[in-house]
């Protein structure tokens, strides 16, 4: 079975209980979480006027091909809820795939890894947090390196 990594983030209301609440539904929907990461506290990126988010980071194992995975992740985040009124603005819960074994995947409404996570600092954070050794095939280095070598100025704080 694929060992997966889910990047997981929220920045409306109660953000720490969406975060756990996506947490909960990610058995039932067949991906089974392995390791957690802390939770941290991350400034936005990208669309800077928005509240700061928590984010944290799962290892998971599932058996459902990418697109099936896709598919799971965003039928959790309309279950809780999660209307985003614009891509990379607020929202109750993202569900981001992040890495799928050593797969890389460029399709229309996917694409793995996930092409923006070497330049944020709240997803490398909790990643190597989890797995500092963690290498893709087509990154330079392994994580914790990659974060160590990051130039995102954004502030992430563990909680
Ligand atoms: P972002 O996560 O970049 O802030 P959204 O969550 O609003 O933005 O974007 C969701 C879209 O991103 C989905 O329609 C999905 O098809 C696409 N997408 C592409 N690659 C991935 C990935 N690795 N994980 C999650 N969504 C992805
Ligand atoms: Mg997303």
């Amino acid at each position: 079975m694929p060992t997966v990594y889910l990047s997981l983030g929220s920045n409306v209301g109660d953000r720490a209980a969406h975060l756990r609440a996506a947490i909960a539904a990610l058995p039932q929907a067949g991906v089974r979480v392995k390791h957690l990461s802390s939770i941290y506290e991350t400034e936005p990126v990208d669309f800077l006027d928005q509240p700061w988010f928590l984010n944290c980071v799962a290892e998971a194992e599932t058996e459902l091909d990418p697109h099936a995975l896709l598919e799971a992740l965003q039928a959790i985040e309309a279950q809780l809820g999660s209307k985003k009124e614009f891509r990379k603005g607020p929202r109750k819960i993202d569900l981001d795939i992040l890495l799928y074994g050593s797969e890389t995947i460029a399709t229309a409404d996917l694409q793995v890894p996930h092409p923006r996570m070497l330049q944020r600092r709240f997803v490398l954070t909790p990643l190597a947090e989890i797995a500092p050794h963690l290498k893709h095939p087509s990154w330079p280095e392994a994580v914790s390196a990659l974060l160590d070598h990051q130039t995102d100025p954004s502030q992430v704080r563990k909680l």
